[in-house]
């Protein structure tokens, strides 16, 4: 089968390996289309991270059963699937924390085992999920980077009502703008400092104000948009700046989520102190959280599908070294990997 793998920093190439065996309670999978997330080229071929193994990332993906093994799927079912894998046995995955149990990458699909920047790969039969016929194959793509901007909007305690500001406007800030509106954020109100990103950020239905991260009297303006401060904010910049600004502008008692590595905020521990602030960590998404994106995507409420870019195996050498200089500015670049 055709693969995508790391030979040097910066540096892939397609080549061939023999298709994965199918190992008991895994399914077989042929995979559709796999999206490119900012970690694929951070920790993996940026750094050239196991470089020169013939090793496979891509945890993104649509495909088809081909082989269910001995799982419940049956051939030609339509299904993505969950990357990490949990032991299902620690007091976490007890606690409904699965995406936080110690053993969650020990064979994960593209981060210990190979992932879906390849023709095949296997999944285990607990994680995979079976898609709403309503979700086409490149939107199914976007379910995983989706589930992670939900898991922040969640976190955060988004609900009915609330008004939220959502700092950075990349792929995980704009989904987490579209999973709050489809939780029922009464106003959503994002900021980028990236001209483009603002510019679809403006276009965007599931957003009601997109401002300029740089524009002066920004906080002003924020305040007057929430008729005063917000109920909870998702930080996705990694900038101080915004992150400081987002914390400033949440109203006592409530939550900062972070899901951007970067910088986190200046805290002025006299004001943190006094109005009960959180500072909440997001990683990953629980089970709930992938599942809420299907269903809210499988209905509507959730529709990213204009934000993919699609492209082949082979231009994703190109396309990486282009996020790399700034000449690529697609939020989500979708790999066709095989079809029908
Ligand atoms: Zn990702
Ligand atoms: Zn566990």
């Amino acid at each position: 089968m055709r693969i995508l793998t790391i030979v040097d920093k910066k540096k892939m190439i397609v080549a061939e390996k023999p298709v994965p065996k199918v190992e008991p309670g895994r399914a077989l999978i042929k995979v559709s289309y796999a999206g490119i997330c900012g970690s694929d080229w951070h920790m993996v071929w940026g750094n050239g991270v196991r470089a020169g193994q013939n090793a496979v990332a891509g945890h993104e993906f649509s495909g088809v059963i081909v082989d269910p093994g001995d799982t419940h799927f049956k051939a030609g079912d339509r299904v993505t699937a969950i990357e990490y894998t949990p032991c299902g046995e620690c007091e976490y995955c007890r606690g409904g924390k699965k995406h936080l149990c110690p053993e969650r990458f020990s064979t994960g699909i593209g981060l210990t085992n190979d992932g879906a920047f390849a023709e095949y790969l296997t999944a285990r039969e607990d994680m995979i999920y079976k898609l709403p016929d309503s979700i086409d194959d490149v939107q199914a793509a976007m379910i995983e980077p989706c589930a992670v901007s939900m898991h922040g909007a969640s976190l955060a305690g988004v609900k009915e009502g609330s008004k939220v500001l959502i700092t950075g406007g990349g792929a995980i800030g704009l989904f987490a703008a579209a999973s709050a509106k489809a939780l029922g954020a009464s106003l959503v109100v994002l900021t980028e400092v990236n001209p483009i990103r603002l510019g679809q950020a403006r276009e965007a239905a599931f957003i009601d104000h997109a401002l300029s991260g740089t524009a002066e009297g920004l906080t002003d303006t924020l305040h007057e948009l929430a008729g005063g401060l917000f109920d909870c904010a998702v930080e996705c910049s990694g900038n101080q700046r915004a992150a400081t600004m987002a914390l400033e502008s949440i109203k006592p008692g409530a939550t900062l989520t972070m899901l951007a590595y970067g910088s986190g905020p200046q805290v002025d521990s006299f004001s943190f102190i006094n109005d009960e602030k959180r500072i909440q960590g997001g990683v990953f998404f629980t089970q709930e959280d992938f599942e809420r994106v299907i269903a809210m995507m499988a209905d509507g409420r959730i529709d990213i599908r204009q934000y993919a870019e699609i492209i082949t195996m082979d231009d994703a050498q190109d396309t990486l070294l282009g996020l790399d200089n700034g000449t690529k500015n697609a939020q989500k670049y979708v790999m066709k990997i095989t079809s029908e």
